[in-house]
C-alpha cells in the first residue's frame, strides 16, 4: 500500500464557495488590481488584527523589504544574521547594500545582540533582525543598540504574523517590519506580504513605491517598482482572516501534541516557548545533538523514505553561499553553523492529526535505535 504523504506544510484556504462569492464583486466592477476595493478592506482589516497604525499591502514578502529598505533611505552596511530564509539577505545585496552576517542565539536561534556591537563600522546604517521561527528578537536590547550608534532597525518578520510581545503586535517594534503572505506561511494571499510601521510619512512613501513611485497623473516623485498587491490576493487574505484565529489554534495543538511525544527524549532540543511573546505555531524546528545517536541528514532521507517531508530550515547558511563570496561581510558564526547543520523542522498545518503526529515521531525515534 503506498504510504500516505505528509508534506512540511499545506496551504490555508476557505471554501470553495466562500472564495467564488467573494469574486462576483471583481467581476462585477471589473476592478482587478490599484488599489480595490478589497485592497482597501483588507489593509483596514490587517491594520486591526496586527495591531498596527500604518501597514502597506504589496506583491509578497520579499518586495516588501526590498522596498522598506528603500523607504528607509538605507546604505552602506545592514546587520543580519545568516540563519534565514535567502529572501532577508538578497533583499539587502539587490538594494545595492552589504549584508553583515552576525551570528545567533542558541537560546531561540534570532539574532545574538551580544555579538551586534562589534559588527559595527561607520558604514553601518541598520540592523535588519528576523524572528526567526515566530520567535521574538531581543527587540529591547536591539533598540537601545540601534539608539546608541544612530541605526535604523527593520524586521523581518516573515514568521512573526500575529505575534505580540509584552502586549503589543510584534510589528510595533523597530522603525519597521515586513511580513509575508505566502501560500506556505501561517496567513496567505497566495502570494503576498506587507510592510508595517509608526511612521505615517514612511508609510505614505511606500504606497507610492508600490506603484512605480507615481503621485498624481502628472508627478512621478520616486523610482518606485511594480509590487501591488491585487483584488485576487486580497479576497483570499479577507477569506483567510475570517478563519486564521481557529488556524492558529489548531497549530497549537499540533505543536503541544509534538511536544509531548519529543520532549525529554535524550539529544532532542525543541523549540521554548518565549515568557511574555504570544505564538503562532508556525513552525516545529526540532535540533538534534550528538547525544541523539543518528544525525539530522539521516533522520531528513529516513522520513523522506516514509513519505514525511521535512525541511532543513535553515540549511545551508546564507554567509556560506557562493553567491555572496565579495558581497557580504561575515564575522564567526559558530551557533548559526551548529544550528543549521543539526535542525529539522517537522510538519505543522492546522489539519495534521496526532495520528499523523505519533507517525513522525515514531520515525524519527526509531532512527535512533537503528543507529544504536
Ligand atoms: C517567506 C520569507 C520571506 C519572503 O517572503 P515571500 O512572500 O515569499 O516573498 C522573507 N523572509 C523570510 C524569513 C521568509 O520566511
Amino acid at each position: 500500500m503506498e504510504k500516505e504523504k505528509i508534506f512540511v506544510t499545506k496551504a490555508l484556504l476557505p471554501s470553495y464557495e466562500a472564495y467564488c462569492e467573494m469574486l462576483r464583486d471583481i467581476w462585477d466592477s471589473h476592478w482587478l488590481t490599484n488599489n480595490g476595493k478589497y485592497h482597501k478592506e483588507l489593509t483596514e482589516r490587517l491594520e486591526e488584527y496586527l495591531e498596527v497604525p500604518y501597514l502597506t499591502l504589496l506583491c509578497n514578502g520579499h518586495m516588501s523589504l526590498e522596498l522598506a529598505i528603500q523607504a528607509l533611505g538605507l546604505r552602506g552596511e545592514v546587520i543580519t544574521t545568516p540563519f534565514t530564509f535567502a529572501s532577508t539577505t538578497h533583499a539587502i545585496a539587490r538594494s545595492g547594500l552589504t549584508p553583515v552576517f552576525c551570528d545567533i542565539n542558541y537560546r531561540d536561534y534570532t539574532i545574538d545582540v551580544t555579538q551586534i556591537e562589534k559588527m559595527i563600522t561607520e558604514k553601518t546604517t541598520a540592523i535588519l533582525p528576523v524572528h526567526v521561527y515566530g520567535s521574538v528578537c531581543d527587540v529591547e536590547a536591539i533598540e537601545e543598540i540601534a539608539k546608541k550608534h544612530g541605526l535604523k532597525v527593520l524586521y523581518d518578520a516573515a514568521h512573526a504574523f500575529g505575534v505580540s510581545y509584552k502586549g503589543k503586535g510584534v510589528g510595533m517594534y523597530g522603525d519597521a517590519s515586513v511580513f509575508s503572505f505566502h501560500a506556505t506561511k501561517v496567513f496567505n494571499t497566495i502570494e503576498g506580504g506587507a510592510v508595517v510601521t509608526k511612521n505615517k510619512e514612511m508609510a505614505e512613501k511606500l504606497r507610492y513605491l508600490r506603484n512605480f513611485g507615481i503621485q498624481s497623473e502628472e508627478e512621478i516623485a520616486y523610482i518606485g517598482a511594480n509590487a501591488k498587491m491585487n483584488e485576487f490576493q486580497a479576497a483570499m487574505g479577507l477569506c483567510n482572516l475570517q478563519q486564521i484565529n481557529s488556524a492558529i489554534r489548531a497549530r497549537g495543538q499540533v505543536i503541544r501534541h509534538y511536544r509531548e511525544r519529543l520532549y525529554g527524549q535524550k539529544g532532542i532540543v525543541l523549540l521554548q516557548q518565549q515568557k511574555e511573546a504570544s505564538s503562532n505555531y508556525a513552525y516545529m524546528p526540532v535540533l538534534f545533538t550528538e547525544e541523539f545517536g543518528a544525525d539530522r541528514d539521516e533522520i531528513y532521507s529516513r522520513l523522506k523514505e516514509e513519505g514525511i517531508y521535512s525541511r532543513k530550515y535553515f540549511y545551508p547558511l546564507l554567509n556560506t553561499l557562493e553567491c555572496y563570496k565579495g558581497v557580504a561581510r561575515s564575522g564567526e558564526t559558530p551557533v548559526a553553523e551548529y544550528v543549521s547543520r543539526h535542525i529539522l523542522t517537522l510538519p505543522v498545518d492546522p489539519s495534521l492529526t496526532e495520528e499523523q503526529i505519533d507517525r513522525i515521531c515514531e520515525q524519527i525515534l526509531k532512527c535512533r535505535m537503528e543507529a544504536k
